[in-house]
């Protein structure tokens, strides 16, 4: 009888979630590890004392009807190789705990992308993405005025849900210009349920100025924002408000591939056909991938979850992830991010908000890692996620290496590995 595979998901969002429910479905004992507080990601997060929107709940309905163990609130730090397995470290609440896996599903997700701009560091100003985060946490902005500025599809939800919140959304700036957003808004007459989501989305803040060609020049405060001036590159305008949301699309979450050795091409993990990465039995779905939106993350993450299982390729699965796909690379076209965008920063812009590391103190003939050494760029809490994100951007400058643990951890929660690895027998859960 053949042994029972041992997968873990890392990640319970959409991918994770597809990914979990498939291998699980498939007779492989199943782990699916999130941060969050329940599975959902960050599109099907719910808001405080809601439940999860309707296209969420057919899916979380499925993984609850397998055995998959989830462990919610948990982070997973880093991942050794022991033998022929995987030896999952994860923390939740400062406890440490370790999973023993045969195949991993990294279905991790993007994060925001930040540009540095002045001011883009004083309090109120927050991601896009971010705003909708604190927003379904339960943080009101109702009575508050607030400027979207951005690129791609995220500023509809997010301005529509805040506006739904009870704020003053006083103008939407997309930086993409105007011929390349009406080229993508007239590709939806193929995706009529895209178009009557944004049709139904724009209509939440109908009154309010949705610019493209339009970006952020700079914001300016004291102990909070109070203005903004947003520019089409011919004239600006300023504007009064409480709170800017200001980021640049999504950028794919690669450190526990990198941390694998799996390759990573610009950007976006390198996958085959049944979204195994270049390390054999490590599979990736989702954003890690690129950045492709919710149905995309879906079917990859099936994909991702049967074959985890060991259960041969789908051709209906493959025949839509090659349709998702094609939708996001003209996503991406049409959302490409102007050059006038990586100009923003002055000498005194803060470019690591973690150490203070400012725009006028990097050499541009530096590589990535002498800026860490003269300067600790990249090396705060974050550990580089914001600023080595932007420095792609601005400067060219290549992701640098991926240290253990990938996110603050106890050191507890690491020697515990330490010492499994003098015990090369040990195996399963602890
Ligand atoms: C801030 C933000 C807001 C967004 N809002 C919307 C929206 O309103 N509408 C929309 O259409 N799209 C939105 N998107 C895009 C959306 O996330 C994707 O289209 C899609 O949901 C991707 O699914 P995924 O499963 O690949 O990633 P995600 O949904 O991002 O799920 C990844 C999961 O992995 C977890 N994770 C990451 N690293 C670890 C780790 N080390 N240990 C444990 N868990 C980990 C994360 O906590 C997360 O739950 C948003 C993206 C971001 C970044």
């Amino acid at each position: 009888m053949s042994k029972t595979r041992q997968v873990v998901v890392i990640g319970g969002g959409p991918a994770g979630i597809a990914a979990a429910s498939a291998a699980a479905e498939s007779g492989a004992r199943v782990t699916m590890i999130d941060e969050g507080p329940a599975p959902g990601g960050q599109i099907w997060r719910p808001a405080v004392h809601s439940h999860p929107p309707l296209a969420a709940q057919r899916w979380i309905v499925r993984l609850n009807a397998t055995q998959a163990d989830v462990l919610r609130s948990t982070s997973v730090v880093d991942i050794e190789r022991r033998n022929d397995r995987f030896v999952v470290v994860a923390e939740s609440s400062g406890n440490g705990r370790e999973v023993v896996a045969d195949a991993i599903v990294l279905a991790t997700g993007a994060r925001e992308r930040f540009l540095p701009f002045p001011g883009w560091t004083l309090p109120n100003v927050v991601g896009v993405g971010g705003a909708q985060a604190l927003a379904k946490n339960g943080v009101s902005f109702r009575g508050k005025r607030i400027v979207i500025a951005g690129s791609g599809p995220l500023l509809l939800p997010v301005a529509a849900y805040l506006a739904r919140g009870g704020a003053k959304v006083l103008a939407v700036a997309e930086q993409a210009p105007l011929a390349n957003v009406a080229r993508f808004a007239a590709s939806l007459w193929r995706r009529p349920r895209t178009l009557a989501q944004a049709i139904g989305l724009r209509s939440a803040f109908a009154r309010t100025r949705f610019s493209t060609g339009t970006w952020v020049a700079g914001a300016r405060g004291d102990s909070t924002v109070k203005e903004v001036t947003l520019t089409d590159g011919r004239s600006t305008r300023t504007l009064a408000c409480d709170v800017l949301c200001a980021a640049f699309g999504l950028v794919p979450n690669t450190e526990l591939a990198r941390l694998l050795a799996c390759d990573v091409v610009g950007g976006a993990v390198r996958t085959d056909d049944a979204q195994m990465t270049t390390i054999a039995a490590v599979y990736c779905c989702g954003e890690p991938t690129g950045i492709g939106g919710v149905d995309l993350a879906l079917v990859e993450g099936e994909i991702a979850g049967f074959a985890a299982a060991g259960v041969g390729p789908s051709e209906h699965l493959a025949a839509r992830r090659a349709v998702h796909r094609r939708e996001a690379a003209s996503l991406e076209r049409a959302f490409a991010l102007r050059p006038e965008l990586l100009s923003l920063a002055g000498a005194e812009t803060i470019v690591c908000r973690c150490e203070d590391v400012r725009w006028g103190a990097i050499d541009q003939r530096w590589s990535a890692r002498q800026a860490k050494l003269y300067t600790r760029l990249g090396m705060g809490a974050c550990q580089g996620r914001v600023c080595g994100a932007a420095l792609e951007c601005l400067l060219g400058w290549p992701a640098d290496s991926v240290r253990v643990p990938t996110q603050p951890a106890r050191s507890r929660t690491l020697i515990g590995v330490s010492l499994a690895n003098h015990q090369p027998n040990e195996q399963g859960a602890s």
